[in-house]
């Protein structure tokens, strides 16, 4: 199911009953070329491990508007990949977080 955009002056969207607003809409702009919009994988923008991570970093590496998707990332505190910057609630993350409890170092007696 796709969104569907319920208002002209904002970005709102109605996804599944749940409408969102951003505060800092996406710039409706048709000569701004987003290198990932027609990406067949969206998923690889939210990464699980360095590896995906790696192959989205270099994805916005050559994308032309990697500062404006950055500022728009931390202003909407978002996830994943934002302007070549992982982000978590809008603050950029050194990596991919791990899961679990982190392993055991230097316990053996
Ligand atoms: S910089 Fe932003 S718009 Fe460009 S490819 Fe990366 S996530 Fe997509």
């Amino acid at each position: 199911m796709t969104a569907r955009k319920i208002s002209i002056h904002e970005d709102r969207f109605d996804t599944k009953g749940v409408t969102i607003a951003f505060t800092a809409p996406t710039p409706h702009d048709p000569t701004l070329v987003w290198a990932c919009a027609d990406h067949p994988d969206p998923d690889l923008f939210h990464p699980t491990d360095d590896a995906s991570l790696a192959a989205a970093l270099a994805i916005c590496a050559a994308c032309p508007v990697r500062e404006l998707c950055l500022a728009l990332g931390q202003a909407r505190d978002e996830y994943g990949v934002w302007g070549g910057v992982l982000l978590e609630s809008g603050k950029p993350q050194a990596g991919v977080p791990r899961r679990g409890r982190p392993p055991k170092v230097g316990t053996a007696a």
